[in-house]
This record gives structure tokens, C-alpha cells and sequence, in this order.
């Protein structure tokens, strides 16, 4: 292994900049760069300790520094780590990697420091995944669930699933192989338990994925309704800021207006739509047609009725459209006196909330909606959960074979088959967690990292 240097820190100014070394010459590289005071060497020095010094290259000296150091094999790589940290700007920072460059380190690749500590075992790829994902996580939830990856919660999953199902595979390859030998009889009765049991856990860490998404990403949400409902203000009423253009005069959002929110712990990518109605104007029409398609395509309708009107063919037509759709029905402008037929729109939505857009009344009914409908309040972020496609598809597979397995066991098929779908199953298991990944797989989640990382 050669040792390895990268800006550690946002290129830009701030406070300080870190270059951090990781190899075998990490400690031999940073004395030739920076001079410790009181004639001491970062060789020399106790991990996971600090020293101040002066770093400097053949053209003079660079800035002030402090060096950190970390022994290995219990560094975040796993092999001897130095940490130089310098004033934060951009020039500094860049001059002090040239000079590591110079006394003996190579540029390291995007990922790299990460993935010498999966090459190291000082994490599996989940938890490599979960690095990356903790250092884009911009809500709160987002974050802690990715720290209980990092901390190993799918890890862990996922290996005590290939253990038992391990076991359950060599049992039953040894009973094949030698059945004159004294192995204990394979139970069908009980490896069946086991299966299902399997099956169960996994089908539960493959539903985490869509509310894991959810908090990562949020929820593409259409607003719709005919025209003066109340969609606009709606609109503007969750986005905090006027953004859509609000009017008494039907049909004014003719494009559709977007805009990322926060509700809460959730965050809504919203559009406004063209009011949706019969029309022979062809501009309209193309307003609606684009309206009809936003709806089709979000994760979530918030089909708007205005409370103080009887529904009328435009809110019909409203209502057709939202047939297939996850969808809240919004009743709108509870502070006028309400004249809207309530039975119809039982009738067609399971949720239902009734605000005012204007006055903001029923704001928190709404979130209390859609974190009930999207399972949000039952999100345990300290709990396992699988964060990515890459992810998704290996539990995916698992599944599928365990339930194979456990299918072809009930339905009398011979053990050597239950056997293969069994080692299928582990080996998509282990080639979540690393242990048995293909070199495309390590380079697929490497690949997500920048330089630095
Ligand atoms: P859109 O065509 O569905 O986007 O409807 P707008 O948001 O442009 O609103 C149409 C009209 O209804 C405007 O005059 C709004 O001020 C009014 N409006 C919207 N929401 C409410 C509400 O909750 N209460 C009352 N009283 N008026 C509202
Ligand atoms: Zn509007």
C-alpha cells in the first residue's frame, strides 16, 4: 500500500484545512513536511495526539500547523492516519497537499480513504454507504438514520440473516452428502419455521426502503383542483413566500410553479398546477393537460375543493383524476360559511383535511396527514434501513429466494434444490454487506464519493 494525501476540508476559506495522509508513510511523509516544535517528530508522537509545528516546502515556509496523528490499525482507514491542519484557504491549503505530493505521497482517488477502511474491515459497504450519505444528509431524520447505518444497524441484519441462513444451507448439504454419516435429521417442519422466519425479517427491511427514501429525498406532491379553489395560495401559504400568482380570475397558473418545502421533518417537492376544467381555449388545454400529467406522476395529489362553493363538473372531473392517485382531499376556505356536498367527497377520498389557505387554520392537520399516510410517524432512524437502490435490489433477491426456498420445502422438492436457493439468498446478502461483492459492486458504491472522502 502507498500512502495517500487529499484535501480533507471544503476547498474554500474558513477556519482551518486539513490534509489528511493514510498509509504506512503517513507519519514519515508529514515530518518532511511540517517541523513540530521542541525538536519532536510526528513519528515519534503518541496516537491520537496533537502536535504544533510549522509546515513548510521547498519554497519557504507555508503556514502554522497542527498535525494529528492516528495509529493503526485504529484509525478510520485502518492504516496509519495523519491529519495536518493549516489555516482554511484555498492557496494554503492546495500548496500544503502539493508539498505532501512532493515528500512522498500520491493524490488520493475520490473514495479512497473510505475504501481502504472496507478493504481494511474497518466497515462493510453498507456502512461506507451510509458515510456518503451521512455527509449529504440534509434533514435531521436523514442524518440519524444514516449514523445507525454507519453504526452497523443493516450490518448487522443482514449478517445475522446470512449466519442463520448458513447454517440452516450446511446442515442440510451435509445431511445430502453424507446421509449414512451421524447428522442430525433435517426437520422439515422446523427448517421451514426458520425460513419463514427469515422471510418475515427480510420483507421488513425491504419496507423500510420507500420511508427511507421518503426522509432522504421527500415526496413529489402535486396540488390540483378547477380553477379558484385556492390551489395558488395553498401553494404559497406552504412555501412561506408568495410564489404563485394568486387571482380571482379562473385559470391564471397556466405552468406549473415548483417549489421544495419543509413540513416538519418532511420535505414536499410541491407544484401548482393549471386549474383543471373543460376548455376549448388551446392554451388552457395545454395547462391542463400538463396539470393532469403532474398528478399522474406525484407520490402524493392534494386535490383542492373550495369548501364555500357546491362541487361543480370541473371538481367531477377533479375527482376522475385522482381515481388511481394517493391522494388528500383539501377543503378548502373553512373560514366562509361551507356549502360543499361532504358526502361525495367521503365518498371518494380516505383522507380527508379541511383548512383555510388564507388564514393558515389546518396547516398541522395537513402534515399530521401526510406523515400518517407515508407511515413517517412509525420511522425508527435508529432502526436498520435500506438506503439505496443498490441496497434494495440485495435484500430483494434474498428475499425472493429464501421465499422460494421456503415454497419448494412445503411443496416436497428435493433438499439439493432448497440447498441452491438458500446459497443464493446468502450470497445476495453478503454481497450487500462486501463479504463476498464483486469488484464492479465496490467500484459502483466507491464511485458516489468525492475526492477526500
Ligand atoms: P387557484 O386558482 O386554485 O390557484 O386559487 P387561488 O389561490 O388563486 O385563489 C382564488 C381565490 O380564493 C383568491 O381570491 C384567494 O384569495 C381565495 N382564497 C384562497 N384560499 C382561501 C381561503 O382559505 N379562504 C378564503 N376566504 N379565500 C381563499
Ligand atoms: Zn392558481
Amino acid at each position: 500500500m502507498d500512502t495517500i494525501a487529499a484535501v480533507a476540508t471544503p476547498l474554500g476559506t474558513g477556519g482551518i484545512g486539513v490534509v489528511r495522509l493514510s498509509g504506512p508513510e503517513a507519519a514519515a511523509v508529514a515530518d518532511r513536511v511540517v517541523r513540530l516544535a521542541g525538536g519532536k517528530t510526528v513519528a515519534g508522537m503518541k496516537g491520537y495526539t496533537c502536535a504544533y509545528g510549522r509546515a513548510g516546502d521547498a519554497d519557504g515556509e507555508i503556514d502554522e500547523a497542527v498535525v494529528t496523528l492516528f495509529r493503526a490499525p485504529r484509525s478510520f482507514t485502518g492504516e496509519e492516519v495523519v491529519e495536518i491542519a493549516v489555516h482554511g484557504g484555498v492557496y494554503l491549503v492546495n500548496r500544503l497537499l502539493r508539498a505532501c505530493v512532493a515528500a512522498g505521497a500520491r493524490p488520493a482517488l475520490a473514495g479512497e480513504f473510505t475504501r481502504r477502511a472496507f478493504l481494511n474491515g474497518k466497515l462493510d459497504l453498507t456502512q461506507a454507504e451510509a458515510v456518503a450519505d451521512l455527509i449529504s444528509a440534509e434533514g435531521r431524520q436523514a442524518a440519524r438514520a444514516a449514523l445507525s447505518a454507519r453504526d452497523g444497524a443493516l450490518y448487522r441484519r443482514a449478517e445475522a440473516a446470512a449466519d442463520a441462513l448458513t447454517g440452516y444451507a450446511a446442515h442440510l448439504a451435509a445431511w445430502i452428502d453424507y446421509p449414512e454419516e451421524e447428522i442430525a435429521e433435517v426437520d422439515p417442519a422446523k427448517l421451514g419455521g426458520g425460513l419463514r422466519r427469515c422471510e418475515g425479517d427480510l420483507a421488513g427491511l425491504l419496507g423500510t426502503y420507500d420511508t427511507g427514501r421518503i426522509i432522504r429525498e421527500g415526496i413529489s406532491a402535486a396540488i390540483v383542483g378547477r380553477p379558484n379553489v385556492g390551489k395558488s395560495t395553498l401553494m404559497n401559504l406552504l412555501a412561506g413566500h408568495a410564489r404563485s400568482i394568486v387571482t380571482d380570475i379562473a385559470g391564471t397558473t397556466r405552468d406549473i410553479v415548483s417549489d421544495t418545502i419543509r413540513l416538519g421533518e418532511i420535505v414536499l417537492h410541491l407544484s401548482d398546477t393549471a386549474g383543471i376544467r373543460g376548455t376549448d381555449d388551446p392554451v388552457e388545454r395545454a395547462g391542463v393537460d400538463l396539470a393532469v400529467g403532474e398528478l399522474a406522476r406525484a407520490q402524493l395529489v392534494l386535490a383542492v375543493f373550495d369548501g364555500s362553493d357546491a362541487l361543480d363538473e370541473n371538481d367531477l372531473r377533479v375527482i376522475r383524476c385522482c381515481k388511481d392517485a394517493v391522494c388528500i382531499a383539501l377543503v378548502n376556505k373553512n373560514d366562509l360559511p361551507q356549502r360543499l356536498d361532504m358526502e361525495v367527497i367521503r365518498e371518494n377520498f380516505a383522507h380527508i383535511v379541511t383548512l383555510s389557505a388564507k388564514s393558515a387554520e389546518g396547516a398541522d392537520a395537513l402534515k399530521k396527514k401526510i406523515e400518517e399516510l407515508f407511515l413517517l410517524e412509525r420511522f425508527d432512524p435508529s432502526a436498520a434501513v435500506v438506503a439505496n437502490e443498490r441496497q434494495r435490489a440485495a435484500v430483494a433477491d434474498a428475499l425472493a429466494e429464501v421465499r422460494e426456498a421456503a415454497d419448494a420445502l412445503e411443496a416436497g422438492v428435493s433438499y439439493d434444490a432448497v440447498c441452491v436457493c438458500i446459497e443464493r439468498a446468502v450470497d445476495a446478502l453478503l454481497t450487500l454487506t462486501g463479504r463476498r461483492a464483486t469488484q464492479e459492486v465496490v467500484d459502483q458504491v466507491f464511485s458516489r464519493f468525492c475526492v477526500g472522502k
